[in-house]
């Protein structure tokens, strides 16, 4: 293959039909639940100041150290393709100095270089939100039942919801000096990157995969033996506020995830399904990132969930043999005029259609119909434009018959399955 190569970057995928419009419905279906919560759409650059990212994933994080897409533009510029939307739409919102409370979502790509696999790519779709400015506990518990009900909808039946908390700067001060005391006495059973973690964020020995560490820290202090009187109430809150939604969770004490910016409310969505990468979307609070990026004093919690993970672990509907698309066929050149002008009626009646111009045969025509998929072909020749008519072909049972031309958008709509 020569240089200018076929084949995609490593880590990357491309969506053809259906499964581009698979994917589709499952960013509307997201859309629709966040704006029935009170969310509203923002849309940020794909890449931003690499120091945006640096400030609030945290300069320890496996993100910020291993897998960001960095570059420099062409005036020295440090860039990175974002790896995640919250900090992009933190600042957003302090740029645009948005009124707070206000609650957003967004849609759209992120980038992280690691080591592709099944159900992780280099780039790869988040569907997140974002609440600011709200602190009450049930605003933790409304969020992170919105992230499980979009699974529901997708189907998905084996989605676990774990809730941990890992409060506040008190508290984790606290947990912390008992955490690496804990650490320091066991610092040969750890791995490299983990001793180095003891120093510089122990927390993130929870998060290691390597089975000495996760055997090391079995009996460790957890977050939650740490927390202040008012984490305590605020997590029980949250608790308390996701059993008035009815959702099952399990409380995982070792939930920690792999950002530094959270502070109380942790939860992730893991599902059996999924193999090694297992987890579907995650979040929590972070009251202090606002403040850290020069803005007001700002409660906050959001979450991240992947799209691509999501439509794995989602069931696939059987596709519908025909789509919602009328083809118009013309008999001779003296009927494309006509065809033109009726595809262009039905598009104004909302109707998609398309016509062939190309084959001069309506052989080639049907053939081009199906191609599409087409639901009906609609048959224009010299008989029916004499007669006012058309002829009506369901390409589903094959029948056919003549329709007045002044109801033909309704007789196809009628034809739609889907
Ligand atoms: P994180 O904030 O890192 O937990 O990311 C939130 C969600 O995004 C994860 O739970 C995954 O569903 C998804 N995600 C993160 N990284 C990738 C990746 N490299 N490929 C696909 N999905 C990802």
């Amino acid at each position: 293959m020569s240089d200018l190569k076929q084949s995609r970057p490593k880590g990357t995928q491309d969506f053809v039909p259906p499964d581009s419009e698979r994917r589709r419905r499952a960013e509307d279906r997201f859309r629709h639940l966040a704006e029935a919560c009170g969310y509203r759409e923002i849309i940020t650059p794909t890449f931003e100041h690499t120091a945006v990212f640096v400030k609030s994933s945290g300069e320890t994080s496996d993100i910020v150290t291993k897998e960001m897409y960095s570059f420099k533009d062409r005036a020295e510029r440090d860039l990175t393709l974002r790896p995640e939307g919250t900090p992009g739409a933190v600042r957003a919102v302090l740029e645009n100095r948005l009124r707070l409370p206000c609650r957003l979502y967004y849609v759209g790509p992120c980038f992280r270089y690691s080591r592709p696999q099944k159900g992780r790519y280099r780039e790869f779709g988040q569907l997140g939100v974002e609440a600011l400015g709200e602190a009450s506990p049930f605003v933790d518990a409304e969020v992170i039942f919105l992230g499980s009900a979009f699974f529901a909808s997708l189907g998905i039946r084996d989605c676990t919801t774990q809730v941990n908390s890992i409060g506040c700067r008190e508290c984790r001060t606290t947990h912390r000096d008992a955490l690496r005391k804990y650490l320091l006495d066991r610092k040969d059973q750890l791995c490299e990157d983990c001793r180095l973690r003891i120093d510089r964020n122990p927390l993130r020995v929870f998060d290691c995969k390597v089975e000495t560490c996760r055997h090391a820290v079995a009996g460790a202090p957890t977050p939650r033996q740490y927390l202040c009187p008012s984490c305590q109430a605020h997590f029980a809150g949250v608790l308390a506020g996701l059993d008035r939604h009815g959702l099952h969770y399990v409380v995982n004490d070792r939930l920690v995830r792999g950002l530094d910016y959270y502070n109380r409310t942790t939860f992730e969505y893991i599902s059996a399904s999924l193999g090694a990468q297992d987890s579907l979307g995650g979040g929590g609070r972070y009251d202090y990132l606002l403040e850290e990026f020069g803005g007001p004093d700002t409660p906050a919690i959001g979450f991240a969930l992947g799209l691509d993970r999501a439509l794995l672990a989602a069931p696939v509907a059987p596709a519908p043999p025909r789509r919602s698309l009328a083809f118009v066929v013309w008999l001779t050149e003296a009927e494309t005029g006509a065809a033109e002008k009726l595809a262009d009626r039905l598009r104004a009646d909302g109707i998609p259609a398309q016509v062939d111009y190309d084959s001069r045969k309506v052989k080639g025509q049907f053939r081009s119909a199906d191609a599409a998929q087409a639901a009906c072909c609609i048959v224009i020749g010299p008989d029916e434009l004499a007669k006012g008519v058309y002829s009506l072909k369901d390409l589903a049972t094959g029948e056919q018959r003549e329709v007045p031309s002044d109801t033909i958008s309704a007789e196809v709509r009628a034809l739609f399955r889907d």
